[in-house]
């Protein structure tokens, strides 16, 4: 006899951790720095936001010599026991001009950032001295060693001042700088194809709102999509928009696998009938299908086509973005072989209460309060964009563990995740 199973009965797969889901799609991360043609030089002003290849060794020391912290006079404290003491002014040092050695019995006029002259040990700022004809008064007895900037004191010569697999910032191109570099060898840019599906989808500028017709709606994850990859470093090609059909979704997936790294799209990965995404994907190359255990975000699609990775997000505007965020974010960065790949969470206070814990770990759109509290945004659903706007970062909660005002919460700052 044969049993016929009901499909809504048959055993669910159990739903993946994220850690879990996120380990396997970093180990897929072959980082492209390791490739043929995978790193380049650019100009130490076109660097921000790109990720080191190599070790910069600074061939100097920073400062190079002792200077001055301040406008005012180099002397040796000896010379000025006690308060009053004056002393004549031999030199005029400016910054970017060279010192004599200090005549003994002498102060040297001096400014902020000018070598200090050897023979003098001390700085003391022109506030605190009153300046006479060819001579300076002290109006304190100094103490040795103020106001001097020592040589080396911010990079000794020979040291690693920025690692490779250093993610650069402005002050990491400002050091480059500091020790000479006007280029610096970094990763090539991940080169990325993105596409949205949906055929209720309609472009802004396409149609006034007043035209949009019954079950039309504007697609905001292809902004959103496009904007984080910038921010990431990578090429985009904007596919633009593809419709629900399986034979144009394996054309603009085999037309996109042909010379990007990663193809990435948002919807058509849930289990509905015009989700056409993933009969695509598996026809032209290999799928892995997650359902994962976050709020918002379950369905989460890791897969291959040719040479290209392929990531499907879904489609809902706020499950895309934090699965971006949690998922994609740290993968861009594997590929180019940056170091730090998770956000940096703070223990925070709840100013709000989340009774109802989902069984899934979720991440809730905050924002931290002028009080240095986590407020709520009080729509939370996978759909409404406002929330991750209004918010300023979001809570990772454990799965179940209910929220009282004042417990203390984990918060990740959107300021850290879009940077
Ligand atoms: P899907 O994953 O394709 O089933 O889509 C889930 C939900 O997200 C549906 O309500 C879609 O209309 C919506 N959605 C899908 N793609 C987009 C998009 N690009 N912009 C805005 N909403 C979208
Ligand atoms: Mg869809």
């Amino acid at each position: 006899m044969t049993t016929l199973i009901n499909p809504s009965q048959a055993p669910r797969k159990p739903l993946r951790s994220l850690d879990d889901a996120l380990a396997e799609l970093l180990s897929y991360a072959h980082a492209l720095g390791d490739t043929a043609n995978g790193v380049e030089v650019v100009s130490t002003f076109d660097a921000d936001g790109r990720v080191l290849a190599e070790t910069v060794v600074s061939p100097l020391q920073v400062p190079a010599h002792d200077n001055s912290a301040m406008d005012g006079y180099a002397l040796c404290a000896a010379d000025v026991p006690e308060a009053g003491g004056v002393l004549p002014v031999s030199q005029r040092i400016a910054a970017g001009s060279a010192a004599q050695a200090l005549q003994p019995g002498t102060a040297a006029r001096i400014f902020t950032g000018a070598p200090v002259p050897p023979g003098a040990d001390t700085v003391v700022m022109q506030e605190q001295c009153e300046a006479l004809d060819g001579a300076v008064r002290f109006s304190a007895r100094p103490p040795v060693n103020q106001a001097i900037r020592r040589a080396g004191e911010d990079v000794a010569q020979g040291a690693d001042v920025l690692l490779s697999g250093t993610r650069l910032h402005p002050a990491a191109l400002g050091l480059a700088a500091s020790v000479g570099r006007a280029e610096l060898k970094v990763v090539r840019r991940p080169k990325v194809a993105l596409f949205s599906t949906g055929d209720e989808l309609v472009m802004p500028g396409e149609l006034a709102p007043a035209q949009l017709p019954a079950g039309a709606i504007y697609n905001s994850n292809r902004f959103f999509l496009r904007a984080l990859l910038l921010r990431l470093g990578c090429e985009v090609t904007d596919m633009g928009i593809v419709p629900d059909q399986l034979a144009a979704t394996q054309k603009a997936l085999a037309q996109a696998a042909e010379h990007h790294d990663l193809i990435l799209t948002s919807g058509g990965v849930s289990v509905g009938e015009e989700d056409h995404v993933k009969p695509a994907v598996s026809a032209l190359g290999e799928l892995h299908l997650w359902q994962m255990a976050i709020k918002p975000g379950k369905p989460f699609a890791y897969g291959r086509v040719g040479a290209a990775h392929f990531v499907g997000l879904p489609g809902n505007p706020v499950s895309s973005f934090v699965t971006f965020l949690l998922l994609v974010r740290p993968f861009l960065l594997r590929l180019q072989g940056a170091e730090e790949l998770a956000p940096k969470a703070t223990p925070m206070r709840a100013n709000f209460a989340w009774p109802k814990a989902d069984h899934r770990r979720e991440f809730l759109r905050v924002w931290r309060n002028p009080e240095g509290r986590l407020d709520l945004f009080p729509n939370q659903s996978s759909g409404v964009l406002t929330s991750a706007v209004w918010g300023d970062g979001l809570v990772d909660n454990p799965p179940g563990r209910p929220i009282a005002v004042g417990d203390e919460v984990a918060f990740i700052s959107f300021a850290e995740l879009l940077a």
